[in-house]
């Protein structure tokens, strides 16, 4: 079953749902890492998260007990940034928060309301206003991009949700028959930027998320294996249906699991 993970180089894990609920660990999250650093392999994060920077996320994780670093840790924002840069758009305006903004600056893309690039992300400050320019650029022809595609975030064991990128897109959506192309998981501006931060080839590298529709499709286009955790948005019974690239390799009830084959 798990045997695998014997042989396993690098492991990537999903962060809500999978490691934590925003501000709780989830059980064994720790314990897990710790053992697979111990057993030598390579720990990254990755995630559709854009409220922090990677920066921001890597001290967050380190409050929590867990040692990683910015490197470590591919976001969506992160992705974005050098989807932009490697095609030589250096202006976009952005409906996103703090997070998403240190990534953009980091790669030189400008903040820009005249841009011909919009990028739609999770922003708890959303307005009308925000809306009403995304809509005018659009207008003059602007593109429009999104760093994931969800409906809401979880927050806490407390079952508290925060709309998310998809509530904004269907806004835009709702003005204007706009295409929105998706830079987060699982996207190929996503798998471009996961394969050139691991050093392991695809085959030694086993990714682990709680969601079939980004996770588990992202590391089957990535060659990688994966593994569903049920601590999050896939239930049992629509990972055990799954077909194709939704299919994850193996499904799991606790993130130890992926430890006990040591
Ligand atoms: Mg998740």
């Amino acid at each position: 079953m798990l045997s695998f993970m014997k042989n396993i180089k690098t492991v990537i894990f999903d962060l809500d749902g999978t490691i934590w609920n925003w501000n709780e660990l989830l059980p064994q999250a720790k314990y897990t890492i710790e053992k697979l650093k111990e057993s030598g392999k390579e720990i990254y994060f990755m995630t559709n998260n854009t409220v922090l920077s990677r920066e921001g996320l890597a001290a967050k994780l380190q409050k929590m007990g867990i040692r990683t670093s910015p490197e470590r840790i591919i976001t969506s924002g992160y992705s974005a940034a050098k989807y932009f840069k490697k095609n030589g758009v250096n202006a976009v305006y952005v409906i996103g928060e703090q997070g998403l903004l240190k990534e953009l600056s980091l790669q030189d893309i400008r903040v820009d309301d005249d841009a011909k690039h919009v990028l739609i992300s999770v922003d708890r400050n959303f307005n009308i206003w925000k809306l009403k320019r995304a809509f005018e650029l659009v207008e003059r022809g602007a593109k429009v991009y999104a760093t994931g595609n969800y409906p809401y975030w979880r927050i806490g064991s407390n079952g508290t949700k925060i709309p998310a990128e998809l509530p904004i897109i269907r806004a835009l959506q709702a003005m204007t028959r706009v295409p929105v192309l998706n830079l987060g998981k699982p996207s190929e501006a996503m798998r471009d930027v996961v394969l050139k931060t691991v050093r392991s080839f695809p085959e030694d590298v086993v990714m682990v998320g709680d969601d079939i529709y980004t996770d588990v499709v992202l590391a089957n286009r990535c060659g990688f294996r994966s593994v569903l955790v049920l601590t999050g948005v896939t239930s049992e019974e629509e990972a055990r249906k799954a077909k194709g690239e939704y299919k994850p390799t193996e499904i799991i009830r606790r993130l130890d699991e992926l430890v006990s084959v040591f």
